[in-house]
């Protein structure tokens, strides 16, 4: 599922029933039922950021539906709860830059958030929260 330090998100969302379809709108995530969602990103965006809004509404399909025993049809998009947003951020940070693997990376670069940002294709901001986040900054 990892590939080079990227996580191979088209395969993960389709493993588990889901699709992504780009759109020229903003990001949200639509369940039809457990196994069978779509992830909406919209257009024009850099790989890093469709990345992390694919693993973030990946975030709000486990956490947010299928953890929290849903079972009905329902869209997750902009102003869900402030808590539900940062629990899938953490989600989304987790997925796409395992600690120890970022530990190494980290290291590997001496502290440098581009080269890491780089190896994990998100973005420098998100690579330097995750360091903050694991106590490496
Ligand atoms: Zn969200």
């Amino acid at each position: 599922m990892y590939d080079d330090g990227k996580v191979d998100l088209d395969r993960l969302v389709t493993m588990f029933g889901g699709r992504i379809e780009y759109r020229d709108s903003v990001e949200a995530l639509h369940v039809r039922d457990a196994g069978d969602f779509t992830i909406f990103v919209p257009q024009f965006t850099s790989s890093a950021r469709d990345r992390f809004t694919i693993a973030h509404e990946l975030g709000h399909y486990f956490l947010h539906y299928r953890f929290a025993g849903h079972s009905d049809e329902r869209t997750f998009g902009r102003g869900q709860r402030n808590r539900a947003e940062t629990e899938a951020n953490v989600f989304a940070s987790a997925l796409l830059m395992p600690k120890d693997e970022f530990r190494r990376q980290w290291r590997a670069s001496a502290q440098d958030e581009w080269k890491v940002a780089n190896y994990f294709d998100v973005s420098p901001a998100a690579a330097k929260v995750r360091a903050q986040v694991l106590d490496l900054s």
